[in-house]
């Protein structure tokens, strides 16, 4: 139901990032007064690239992006709805560019937005908490540690989940005396070259540094759950002899041995754990809502916990979906409830959802630590229509899953070659590419 009430209210933003950045945007439209809290220097989570991760302590570091990531997903669905990543002359225009590119993107919106006053920098939030129906954000300035004390009508919870990594656990991890990483602070090739390399994992991150290291290392060994991988590793498996496919391993040894658990044995000098993140939030001081091996809950539509909404909410927690365009819709929504337009289910409605939702992965044999992989447009559909955000344009749709679809097949050549012509220039003559002239953009 919508009602013509508009109650202003003070907002604090955890997060300048893509989820807080459009977040800002849209409470600031609704006609709330939005402080956005970032602990970085500048805008762009996990887009800001950190080159200097050596001598820091790693779980300080909030970018997990390497040198050479190019993003997977094509630019022209990656967008948010009324601000396209257009390709910009002077920049890098490829398809899937390199992670630079979105965070200038980021950077762009910003400005565009006027969001920039909004966001105090060098900010860390340390402590969140209720008192008397407001929060307390507790936060520390980097530079001088002056702790500040805040009270706001309500939180929204923009930190991100790829910062934090989720490590396996392996029999004898302790004892191993050469090199483990977490791929959270990998960055380039260069330190490992002419090492024998494991690499834990074969999503993501585990193919691309796969990849990039092939090429310096003197071999690379890949521990995956299953044998049966994509097409497209196989075929790059196949096209390099110092690349190896294994199963699980079983124990690491001081030496530097690793056994698999069928028998084999590789002697090694580095291992890089490509094995995710989970997700954390250090300072919230609340029993409304805890993670329960990577889920968050209970959470209503992944965005509000029952017993504390609407003042609490978070954005970005879903994983497998189309990001950009999925948080602006959270965002959107968040805000309209805020100012009472829109109100929320009963907080027994709301549970409900949640069991019923919980019921439903559980049936489909779905982990629990994969509670937030959507995977499913209709979902976002949906969820759009919460607040009347339109939902994805078919091209959008369909990019997404030839990219997918090329990314499986064939893996070294995907962001370069593609077969999806037709539907870009679709894409490119919509009202979505033709509302901005890009030359009004100051580069
Ligand atoms: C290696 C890698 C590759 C990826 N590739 C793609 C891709 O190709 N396409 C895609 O769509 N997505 C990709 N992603 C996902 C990416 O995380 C999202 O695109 C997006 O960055 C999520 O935005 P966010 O704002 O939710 O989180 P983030 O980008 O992580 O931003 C969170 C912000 O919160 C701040 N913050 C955290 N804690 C605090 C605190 N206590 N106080 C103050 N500030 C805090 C951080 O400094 C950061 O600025 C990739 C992720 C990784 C790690």
């Amino acid at each position: 139901m919508v009602s013509e009430k508009n109650q202003s209210k003070h907002v604090c933003v955890i997060g300048a990032g893509p989820s807080g950045l459009v977040s800002a945007r849209e409470l600031k439209k609704e006609g709330h007064t939005v402080t956005v809290l970032e602990q970085n220097y500048e805008v762009g989570g996990q887009w800001l690239y950190d080159p200097n991760v050596e001598f820091e302590d790693p779980m300080s570091i909030h970018s997990s992006v390497y040198a050479s990531l190019r993003l997977t997903s094509p630019r022209e669905i990656m967008g948010f709805s009324d601000f396209p990543f257009i390709a910009k002359k002077g920049r890098d225009m490829r398809r899937f560019p390199g992670h630079s590119e979105l965070f200038l993107y980021l950077k762009d919106f910003c400005q565009w937005f006027g969001l920039r006053e909004m966001i105090r920098f060098n900010t860390r939030v340390e402590y969140v908490g209720m008192e008397n129906m407001k929060w307390i954000v507790r936060s520390k300035e980097k530079k001088s540690e002056k702790i500040i004390e805040e009270i706001f009508d309500a939180v929204v919870v923009a930190t991100g989940h790829y910062s934090k990594p989720r490590m396996p656990v392996i029999k004898g991890m302790n004892e191993w005396r050469r090199r483990q990483i977490h791929s959270h602070v990998y960055r380039v090739p260069e330190p490992f070259r002419d090492e024998v390399v494991m690499v834990v994992g074969n999503s993501l991150s585990g193919q691309d540094i796969s990849t990039e290291l092939v090429e310096i290392a003197k071999e690379v060994h890949i521990s995956a759950k299953s044998l049966q991988v994509s097409e497209g590793l196989s075929k790059v498996i196949s096209k390099h002899q110092n690349l190896h496919l294994h199963v699980q391993i079983d124990t690491l040894f001081e030496d530097g041995r690793v056994l698999f658990i069928d028998g084999s044995l590789v002697i090694a000098d580095s291992i890089i754990y490509c094995t995710g993140y989970s997700y954390s939030f250090p300072f919230l001081d609340t029993k409304g809502i805890v993670v329960d091996d990577d889920r968050v809950g209970p959470l209503y539509e992944h965005t509000f916990p029952p017993s504390l909404a609407p003042s609490l909410s978070f954005v970005g927690i879903p994983r497998k979906l189309i990001g950009f365009p999925f948080f602006e819709s959270q965002a959107k929504w968040i805000a309209q409830i805020l100012s009472g337009k829109r109100s929320l289910p009963s907080w027994d409605e709301m549970m409900n959802s949640i069991q019923e939702f919980y019921n439903s992965r559980d049936i489909a044999g779905i982990p629990k630590h994969n509670t937030h992989d959507i995977a499913n447009f209709e979902y976002c559909d949906k969820y759009g229509d919460f607040c009347d955000f339109p939902h994805l344009e078919e091209w959008r749709k369909q990019l997404c899953l030839a990219a997918l679809k090329n990314s499986e097949k064939n893996l070294e050549t995907y962001r370069d070659l593609w077969d999806d012509d037709e539907v870009l220039q679709e894409a490119l003559q919509s009202s979505h590419f033709t509302q901005i002239d890009p030359e009004s953009i100051p580069l």
